[in-house]
């Protein structure tokens, strides 16, 4: 196994070099190759290699967040990110990039290079990203947490990969405190809002002890129901697109969880951007509904298949009774709205904001468009529970 350094653009091509499958797909010798850092995430260092043949993209662990130099994470990360692409892999298919490669001393994953993909969220405020996109964004959150699920395999199976997961500790906790609490807390340094345009709002929701309870549900649900494998941190930055093949990378955040997240997370994501940019209204409503679809569609046609074995179902399959059929995907739905507007709140006063709010006309707007997101937020999150169908999420925007 090889030590761990973080590698330069001349380690990685001599590192690469030693895997004759990636040698094969760059073709030529490393005199002809060529390496480029891409890294535009939170996280992690990536590099695209190109070679007379092809190219591949890499990802290394840092030991500290590569925007923070002064916050430890450990190494893991990669190890759990290229376990989730082994794991859903059989279930999405080429929904994400090909893993070709792991080296678990240098916390590195050699991947399909997306080249001639663009991410979602640069792509979406460019306004070029295609129309429809979200319904495969649905469909690959529903054949991901169908085959992951107690519905799918027996229990002893779930609880296996449920052990694997379970130990992604350290990205969970960012998880539970930038997602979960910390926009709540008053004297947590990490938040940071415009002011004076937002304090009225952000001290409202760092005050409001009924919303607290609220989130308190949100809290034990994501911590105790795990569902189905997450991929844990799927916004529009995670979605690499071309045309209408449309890709799902970055699942270092994987974990056992309440498939609503996922789905609110990415809802989240898209009312924001249509905040920023209202021209994107109508486009995004579209959006949110073709992405609910979707995933109801993959959901069901995997549920109503005689190939399931889980323990869950056991004696109705391959029946989906519609009572049955009817309380998942309610009580999936109620998750979605809470954990939606979770993420609108923390992208607006919390650690990791967005892109989304720059593209907004001038500072009235953005102000506008953050107001919007931390008022449908709150709303989101006290009424999640009523708030059971795609078009009643839409009037709640
Ligand atoms: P982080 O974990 O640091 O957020 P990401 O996985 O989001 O890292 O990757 C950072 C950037 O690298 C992406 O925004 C994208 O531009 C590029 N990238 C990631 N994976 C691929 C890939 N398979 N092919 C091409 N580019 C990629
Ligand atoms: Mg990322």
């Amino acid at each position: 196994m090889s030590a761990y350094r973080p590698l330069t653009a001349s380690g990685l091509i001599d590192t690469l070099a030693a895997l004759p499958s990636v040698s094969a797909i760059l073709g030529g010798n490393t005199a002809d190759w060529g390496a480029r850092e891409v890294s535009d995430g939170n996280l992690n260092t990536v590099f695209i290699v190109s070679g007379p043949l092809g190219s591949v993209c890499c990802k290394q662990s840092l030991p500290y967040v590569r925007v923070d130099p002064s916050w430890a994470m450990p190494l893991e990360r990669t190890l759990f990110e290229a376990r989730w692409m082994q794991h859903v892999s059989p279930a999405v298919g080429h929904q994400i990039p090909t893993l070709y490669h792991l080296d678990e001393g240098l916390f590195l994953i050699v991947m399909e290079n997306l080249a001639t993909h663009h991410v979602l969220r640069g792509a979406l405020i460019a306004g070029l990203a295609p129309a429809g996109f979200a319904a495969r964004i649905g469909e690959f959150v529903g054949h991901a947490s169908f085959a992951t699920s107690w519905r799918a395999m027996p229990f002893e199976d779930v609880h296996a990969m449920r052990d694997i997961f379970s130990r992604n500790l350290a990205l969970t906790r960012i998880t539970v405190d930038l997602i979960l609490t910390d926009p709540y807390r008053r004297d947590c340094a990490r938040n940071h809002w415009i002011s004076p345009a937002l304090d009225d709002l952000v001290t409202a929701i760092q005050q409001d002890s009924a919303l607290h309870a609220a989130v308190e549900r949100l809290q034990e649900r994501f911590l105790s129901c795990g569902q189905a494998l997450l991929h844990g941190d799927l916004h529009t930055g995670s979605v690499m697109i071309c045309g209408d093949d449309v890709r799902v990378i970055d699942g270092e955040f994987a974990l056992y969880g309440p498939i609503g997240f996922d789905l609110g997370m990415f809802t989240a994501n898209l009312i924001m951007n249509a905040y920023a940019q209202p021209e994107h209204d109508a486009w995004m409503r579209d959006e949110i509904a073709l992405l609910w679809s979707g995933f109801r569609h993959a959901y069901l046609e995997r549920w109503e298949q005689s190939g399931a074995r889980g323990d869950v179902g056991s004696l109705s399959r391959p029946t989906v009774s519609s009572a049955e059929r009817t309380r998942f995907f309610q009580q999936v739905m109620h998750d979605c709205a809470g954990f939606a507007g979770l993420e609108l709140v923390r992208r607006t006063i919390g650690f990791a904001q967005i892109a989304d709010y720059e593209a907004s006309q001038d500072r009235e707007q953005e102000v506008e468009a953050r107001r919007r997101a931390l008022i449908t937020g709150r709303a989101l999150i006290q009424r999640a529970f009523q708030i059971d169908s795609p078009e009643a999420l839409l009037g709640m925007i």
